[in-house]
């Protein structure tokens, strides 16, 4: 009987938890599974993933037939490389996001993994490729096991406890009483946002998939946990395409690119160095957001950095 009331705790949870950030989609979908607009086409292959190039050619779309979000946003990320996508609130980053998850189809362009459009392949194929570290982790009223181990289905206490040392958070199972069977979520351990991130990070290595999506979280985690905690993500972006939506310009100086939303369009593309030397947009932001390091009791009461 548990295990009917796992999912409706969870609904609940999501419910709670929903904002206009990329939640925890990953762990939505497997529940309400039944009836979302995206369905597979008749025949509609596996999606097969040799490299893991993701491509955006052209991609319009909006949630509302009135008011087109994207309008017509191109980029491609080549294997293994990480691409950064900035801009102000509202911009469209999440809904890149949410698109390559194939949330939702698109109204125009193509989105391609390895050349292979997106809405042509079986939608559970494309989702067992893609990993997502979203802002906001639910946590399952269950163990902090289970709650790793649902990376995968039949992963092995062996994975689970690697993964969890990947993702720095052994030592902290490791002191709870009961380890790996100490149960977390509303009814069990609360964990802290910092913790939350480091478990949906391991269970994010579970999964193992060629192609990640990381939500960096708005408000901000204490400096240390945050150095670490950037530590552990640049070591699973590494060997894999990597999409992150980022609101802090300081954790993505290194991105091979970075792309600048504004309004629905990519209004510029580069390196950080690439993109300061153009002196605009990017660049302002950055210096924006220096001057609001430097001195955080400046900036205005619920502006949110971009
Ligand atoms: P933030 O930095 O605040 O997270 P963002 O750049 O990620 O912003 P998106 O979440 O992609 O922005 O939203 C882009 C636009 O789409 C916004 O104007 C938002 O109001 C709208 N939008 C987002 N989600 C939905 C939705 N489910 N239904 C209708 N409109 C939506």
């Amino acid at each position: 009987l548990m295990q009917m009331f796992r999912p409706l705790d969870m609904l609940g949870t999501v419910y709670r938890t929903i904002r206009q950030g990329l939640i925890d989609m990953e762990a939505m979908f497997k529940l309400i599974d039944t009836e979302t607009e995206v369905k597979d086409k008749a025949g509609a292959r596996p999606l097969s993933v040799v490299a893991g190039e993701v491509r955006f050619e052209n991609v319009v779309f909006g949630y509302d037939p009135e008011r087109t979000i994207l309008k017509g946003v191109s980029f491609t990320v080549p294997a293994g490389h990480t691409l950064a996508i900035v801009g102000h609130s509202g911009a469209g980053k999440s809904t890149i996001a949410r698109l390559l998850y194939r949330f939702y189809d698109i109204q125009g362009g193509r989105i391609l993994i390895d050349g292979q459009d997106i809405s042509d392949v079986q939608q559970a194929s494309l989702r067992a490729n893609i990993g997502i570290v979203p802002q906001d982790m639910v946590l399952f009223n269950d163990t902090i096991g289970y709650n790793i181990g649902y990376g995968r289905e039949g992963a092995s206490q062996a994975e689970i406890e690697a993964a969890a040392k990947g993702a720095a958070i052994d030592s902290f199972i490791a002191a709870q009483h009961l380890g790996y069977e100490t149960r977390v979520g509303e009814r069990g351990l609360k964990l802290s946002g910092g913790e939350k991130q480091r478990v949906a990070i391991a269970r994010t290595l579970v999964k193992d998939p060629p192609i990640l999506i990381l939500d960096e979280a708005t408000s901000a985690l204490d400096s240390r946990t945050e150095a670490a905690i950037q530590g552990v993500l640049n070591n699973i972006a590494a060997r894999r395409t990597t999409l992150i939506v980022a609101h802090r310009l300081s954790t993505i100086v290194h991105a091979e690119k970075i792309i600048v939303m504004e309004d629905g369009r990519v209004v510029e593309q580069g390196t950080h160095a690439e993109l300061l030397a153009l002196g605009e947009h990017y660049a302002q932001m950055w210096a924006r957001q220096q001057a609001e390091r430097m001195n955080p009791e400046a900036s205005e009461p619920g502006d949110e950095p971009p």
